[in-house]
C-alpha cells in the first residue's frame, strides 16, 4: 500500500457494486456536511471537458447513437446557451 495507511481517512460512503455493504476504500476529504467523502462520492467530478470526451459520452445516449460526429457536435452547439458561451469567453 502506498503512502501512510495508518493516517489515511477513508471515504465514509458505501459502494454501489457491493449493494451498499462495503465501505469505499478511497482517501476521504472533509466536506462541509461533516462527512468524509472521496473524489468520486464528493461530487467533485465535472464530467468530460474536451469536445472529444463530450462526444464520446453523448454517443452512449440512444438518440445520438447512430449520428455522425459532426451531427453530435452540432447538437452540442445548439445546447450551449448564450450565458454559458459568455462564461467561456470570460474565463479565456
Ligand atoms: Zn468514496
Amino acid at each position: 500500500m502506498v503512502g501512510r495507511p495508518l493516517k489515511k481517512i477513508q471515504c465514509e460512503s458505501y459502494t454501489r457494486g457491493s449493494k451498499f455493504t462495503k465501505q469505499c476504500l478511497c482517501k476521504g476529504y472533509l466536506k462541509k456536511s461533516g462527512f468524509y467523502r472521496c473524489k468520486f462520492h464528493g461530487g467533485a467530478s465535472t464530467g468530460p471537458k474536451s469536445l472529444e470526451g463530450r462526444i464520446k459520452a453523448l454517443r452512449n445516449l440512444n438518440f445520438l447513437k447512430n449520428k455522425t460526429e459532426e451531427e453530435v457536435q452540432q447538437w452540442i452547439k445548439s445546447k450551449i446557451t448564450e450565458v454559458s458561451y459568455r462564461k467561456k469567453l470570460s474565463t479565456k
